[in-house]
């Protein structure tokens, strides 16, 4: 694709999986990509890919895409094909009807993570300029919505504090509900070298995941915790860091308040967060809290990457903070090698919550309550806006449920098999009048829409997608949309549709307004990202090539925030009727609930979920490696197979998610995190028993 004279950056795309961004040159025979072949230059990945991100292009020419707009008047009346112009004008028709008929907070819209930077951007602007209400919501909510609490609090901005290259300088690395060989495999790549070379690792999973022990690497410290004890056993490790005096004086005298440093020392010292008491209640010996926590205080250069183990919890938000609390205590933030890294699951978690796709927060995380932001954006869009947050997910379903909400904008979401609680989503939809689609393929959430609108594949559209290290990279349209409108195009016609005046001809001038209000992406520009390849914000007057690392001389918020995280067990309990706690991961080779890696060739690597379950689980319930069990929990049960391993503790059982026959979230909770309502899906009272098959 690269023709004589272009320079080679033109052909330069990013990957659409997951949160590390790799830059990939897309190879093209035709019309269609026939190899996605890693950038060298590419700053996120260096040259290197998994298996995931090099046979993406496979969804893009799948036959199971739909390419042509349907309609139906029922959800159970057939598809009719219809035009775009019809289908436009069929969604403005009923958005209007319902805002008439039940009022302005009808409707709302729901973006996603996969999406571009300007997609998402629009999506919430049509929210807000077009339907006059904050109903908006984003799939980050259902997983990184407590990082962005935990992060803004304690530090000032909602974003992890390195760059990739920065773990080249860590001594110890803690890894926290985070399995980065199968989640992040091109970070994970990197940091293995760096352990290879002599750096300590500690990890705190209730799964012995691959990092553990692997070969040329071992862990200095696992501390398998039971389910639900993350805060737990952060607040013990403090606790022996505060005992023993191995905090960081002079940081926290000049980086944050050393009263609340004071008040929260005084509160890791209470006895419930002593090891031995945490070991009473997560099950990890006292001496390995003792061991981990003195190594990550005085080790070196110590850096701490998460993932959804840590946020995915009744108590994500309280843990996101736990971990600030220690990165703050042993001054490990401010300079390479060190920080706090959340590892984002999806290709733009990270900019979809940049982009004020959240109820409460217009772009660059700035409330919606603060008069001077709204002012900005009433002067370019020529409305006013609402004050008052609006509906998150789970309220639009609760509405939707009790007559007030009518009206959902879906785009690249597949809100019925990645939400939990799976029955209250379905009745949800259900009782919605009209659901609009706008996805690559008939998923599982089309079964309850009235309207279905096409969606394009990350190698038929141009854009920006901004990775877990804040890394803003371009993605460009490398083929044309085989369904006609590249994504930013269809919200835009949505928007004329509605009566407003929208006239974009290119994303880069979504960009351009987005840096104009934005002052995070002040200087963000197509041009600056051609020419540097990519920037991570904040990129603006002060840093106008961007930021590596954040935080360095002073938090984003002036003193850094200690924060009391006092451990409250979930309300998920086990019993006789539920004795084991199951909690769930992914695989290498699959992303998510597999609508796109199931579409190409990664397919053969994964053919089913399996239940990881401990020999003495399985013995006293007779079952053998590989016999059909039934999982079930109180929300609902679920049949795979069984695969029996050490790798899981006794009482605690593992499954993915990446099969729509396996529907694992039929089972998970109906609980979520007490600030952002981030599901708990990763604590979840099960039974195991026999079965003869789905
Ligand atoms: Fe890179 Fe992640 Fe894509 Fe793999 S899935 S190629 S690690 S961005």
């Amino acid at each position: 694709v690269i023709e004589k004279g272009m320079p080679e950056w033109s052909a330069v795309t990013t990957c659409a999986y997951c949160g590390v961004g790799c830059s990939f040159i897309a190879e093209m025979k035709g019309e269609d990509v026939v190899r996605m072949v890693p950038y060298k230059a590419g700053k996120a990945n260096r040259g290197h890919s998994c298996v995931k991100g090099r046979f993406a292009y496979g969804y893009a020419i799948h036959k199971d895409r739909i390419l042509r707009p349907m309609v139906r008047e029922k959800i159970t009346d057939p598809w009719r094909e219809v035009t775009w112009e019809e289908a436009f004008r069929h969604v403005a028709n009923e958005f209007r009807r319902i805002q008439y008929q039940y009022g302005r907070s009808a409707v709302g819209g729901i973006t996603s993570s996969r999406c571009t930077n300007e997609e998402t951007y629009l999506v919430q602007k049509l929210v807000r300029q077009g339907f006059r209400n904050n109903n908006v919501d984003t799939c980050a909510r259902v997983c990184h919505s407590p990082t962005g609490y935990g992060l803004k609090t304690t530090f000032g901005t909602s974003a992890g504090t390195q760059d990739f290259d920065s773990v080249e300088q860590a001594d110890v690395v803690m890894v926290i509900g985070a399995n980065p060989t199968d989640g992040h495999p091109v970070f994970a790549s990197r940091l293995k070298k760096r352990l290879r070379q002599g750096a300590k690792l500690i990890v705190l999973d209730p799964r012995r995941i691959d990092l553990v022990r692997s070969p040329h690497v071992e862990a200095a410290f696992h501390l398998p915790l039971k389910p639900g004890t993350n805060a737990a056993v952060l607040n013990a490790l403090a606790h022996v860091i505060v005992s023993e005096g191995l905090f960081d004086e002079a940081f926290i005298r000049e980086r944050c308040d050393w009263d609340e440093f004071q008040d929260w020392a005084q509160f890791v010292l209470e006895p419930e967060n002593s090891p031995e008491a945490v070991e009473q209640v997560s099950g990890v010996p006292a001496e390995t809290i003792r061991g981990a926590a003195r190594l990550y205080a005085t080790g070196g250069n110590a850096a701490i990457y998460y993932g959804l183990g840590v946020t995915e919890h009744s108590q994500g938000s309280t843990t996101v903070m736990a971990i600030a609390n220690l990165a703050m205590a042993t001054g490990n933030i401010g300079r390479p090698g060190v920080g706090v890294n959340p590892l984002r699951g999806q290709n733009n978690v990270q900019g979809s919550c940049d982009m004020g796709s959240f109820p409460h927060e217009l772009p660059g995380y700035r409330h919606i309550s603060e008069d001077a932001t709204r002012a900005i954006y009433e002067a370019l869009w020529g409305v006013k806006l609402d004050d008052e947050p609006g509906l998150r997910i789970p309220n639009m379903l609760d509405a939707a449920l009790e007559g007030s909400f009518k009206g959902l904008y879906i785009q690249g979401e597949d809100i019925l098999q990645s939400d939990p609680n799976t029955r209250h989503v379905a009745d949800g939809l259900a009782a919605m009048e009209c659901v609009v689609v706008h996805d690559l393929f008939l998923n599982e959430t089309a079964n309850y829409a009235h309207v279905f609108l096409p969606g394009s594949t990350f190698l038929e559209k141009d854009g920006t997608f901004t990775n877990a290290e804040r890394r803003i990279n371009r993605v460009r349209k490398v083929m044309e949309p085989k369904n006609g409108y590249a994504d930013w195009e269809v919200t835009q016609k949505l928007a004329q549709s509605l009566g407003l005046d929208w006239n974009y001809a290119h994303p880069s001038e979504i960009m351009a307004e987005i840096a104009a209000t934005t002052p995070s992406f002040a200087g963000v520009s197509y041009e600056l990202l051609d020419r540097e390849g990519s920037v991570q914000w904040p990129c603006n007057e002060k840093a106008p090539t961007g930021t590596p690392v954040m935080h360095v001389g002073g938090f984003v918020r002036g003193k850094g925030k200690f924060i009391r995280t006092a451990y409250v067990a979930t309300d998920e309990k086990t019993g006789p009727r539920f004795p084991l706690l199951l909690t769930t991961g992914r695989v290498l080779s699959q992303y998510n609930v597999g609508a796109q890696t199931r579409r190409t060739a990664n397919v053969v690597w994964h053919e089913e979920d399996r239940l990881e379950i401990h020999p003495f689980d399985a013995e006293n319930r007779g079952i053998r490696d590989g016999d059909w069990v039934k999982l079930a929990s109180r929300a609902g049960e679920t049949t795979l197979r069984a695969k029996i391993t050490e790798r899981v503790a006794p009482g605690v059982v593992y499954t993915t998610f990446h099969h729509p026959a396996t529907q694992a979230n039929v089972v998970t909770t109906e609980y979520s995190d007490w600030a952002t309502n981030c599901p708990e899906y990763k604590v979840t009272a099960v039974q195991v028993t026999p079965s003869n098959g789905p």
